[in-house]
C-alpha cells in the first residue's frame, strides 16, 4: 500500500477504536478496503454478521441496499456508509411505484402469487415483498419456502430468476433487471480464454446472462464460489465472471490457483462503479464525522419483518407468510 494510504489506513483503524465501530465490507470493494475491514462477506453474511455485531457503529462499506439492510436488522445501530451516491442497477431497475402497479394487476386478474425479490432492491421494493433472498439462499426459498400453488413474480434481476427456474424447475413471472456489471461479460474474450486455458474451471455469478452461464463450470454466488475453491486441493486456473475485485479476497484466500477475470464488452476491468464510491478517504472522513448515516424511514419496518423471516428465522418450509 502506497504510504499516503498507509496513513489513512491507521487514521480508520485509529478512529474505528475510538468511535467504537465495526467495519463490513463486500467482496465487491476494493482489495484495500477489504483488508481493512472487520468481516467481508456477501450480502447474505454481511446481513447476518451485521446482526451479530456488538460495538455501537457499523460502517458498511457497500452499497446502499446493503447498509439499509443492516439499519433494518440492527435499528439501535448508528450504521454509516461511505458514499451515500453508492447504488445500485438493480434497484433503479425496479421502482416501487411500479412494482405495486404490477402487482395491482395481476391481483385483478386473478392471479395467485408470492413477490420472490432479491436483496438488490430498495427498501420500499423489499416492503411489497414476500420473500427477499440473495444469490446464496434463493434456491432454498423458491425450492421449499414458496407454496406450491403459488405462482412466483420474481424481481428485479432476470438472470438470476431464469437461472433459479431452470435449476427448481419453477415457473415465474420475471422482472426485467439486470446489474450493469454481469450484464456484459463478453462472451467473445470468455470463449478466447477458454482456448488459451484448456484446462480452466470458469465460475460465473448467477446474475450473468444466459449466454455466459451457457459457457461456465460452476455457476455460484460469491460465497459459493470460495467454499469450491477451497475444496481444491491441486493448483487450478479459475476463469472467473463476476465484479473483479472478488479475485483480491480468492488470491488472499487461496493464493496457489490462478486467477483470470472475464473483461466486459466496453471496459477491460468491468468494476462496479457503485462499490467503487467508498474509497479510504471517504471511510476515514465518515468515522471521523459520523456521517452520511442512514436514517430510518416509514418502509422500514415491514421491510424488516420481510428480512427477519427470509434470512434470520426463516419458517418452516411451504408455509404461507400472513396476508398473502
Ligand atoms: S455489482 Fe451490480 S448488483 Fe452489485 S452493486 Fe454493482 S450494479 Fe448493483
Amino acid at each position: 500500500m502506497p504510504a499516503v494510504l498507509d496513513d489513512v489506513a491507521a487514521e480508520i483503524l485509529d478512529l474505528k477504536k475510538s468511535r467504537g465501530a465495526t467495519i463490513l465490507a463486500h467482496y465487491y470493494q476494493e482489495g484495500e478496503v477489504q483488508e481493512l475491514a472487520d468481516i467481508t462477506g456477501d450480502s447474505l453474511k454481511l446481513a447476518r454478521e451485521a446482526t451479530k455485531v456488538e460495538t455501537p457503529v457499523i460502517v458498511f462499506c457497500g452499497v446502499l441496499f446493503m447498509a439499509e439492510t443492516a439499519k433494518m436488522l440492527n435499528p439501535a445501530k448508528k450504521v454509516l456508509l461511505p458514499d451515500l451516491r453508492a447504488g445500485c442497477s438493480l434497484v433503479d431497475s425496479c421502482p416501487p411505484d411500479k412494482l405495486f402497479r404490477y402487482q395491482e394487476m395481476l391481483r385483478e386478474n386473478g392471479r395467485k402469487f408470492q413477490t420472490v425479490t432479491y436483496i438488490n432492491s430498495s427498501a420500499k421494493v423489499k416492503a411489497l415483498s414476500d420473500w427477499v433472498v440473495t444469490s446464496g439462499n434463493a434456491e432454498d426459498v423458491v425450492r421449499n419456502r414458496v407454496p406450491a400453488d403459488c405462482e412466483i413474480l420474481f424481481v428485479p434481476d432476470q438472470h438470476l430468476g431464469r437461472y433459479l427456474q431452470q435449476t427448481t424447475g419453477r415457473q415465474m413471472i420475471l422482472w426485467n433487471g439486470s446489474c450493469m456489471v454481469h450484464e456484459i461479460f463478453s462472451v467473445h474474450d470468455l470463449l478466447k480464454q477458454k482456448r488459451q486455458h484448456p484446462g480452466a474451471i470458469v465460475m460465473a455469478h448467477p446474475e450473468c446472462p444466459a449466454n455466459v452461464l451457457e459457457n461456465t463450470d460452476v455457476i455460484a454466488g460469491t460465497e459459493a464460489m470460495i467454499q469450491f475453491v477451497g475444496k481444491q486441493t491441486s493448483p487450478t486456473t479459475f476463469i472467473v465472471a463476476t465484479e473483479p475485485n472478488m479475485l483480491w479476497q480468492l488470491q488472499n484466500r487461496f493464493p496457489q490457483h490462478t486467477y483470470l477475470p472475464v473483461p466486459g464488452i466496453t471496459c477491460s476491468c468491468n468494476k462496479c462503479p457503485h462499490m467503487a464510491l467508498n474509497t479510504l478517504e471517504k471511510i476515514r472522513d465518515c468515522l471521523r464525522d459520523g456521517t452520511p448515516e442512514i436514517h430510518w424511514q416509514p418502509e422500514f419496518d415491514k421491510a424488516r419483518e420481510v428480512l427477519t423471516r427470509s434470512l434470520l428465522n426463516p419458517p418452516p418450509a411451504v408455509k404461507a407468510p400472513a396476508g398473502d
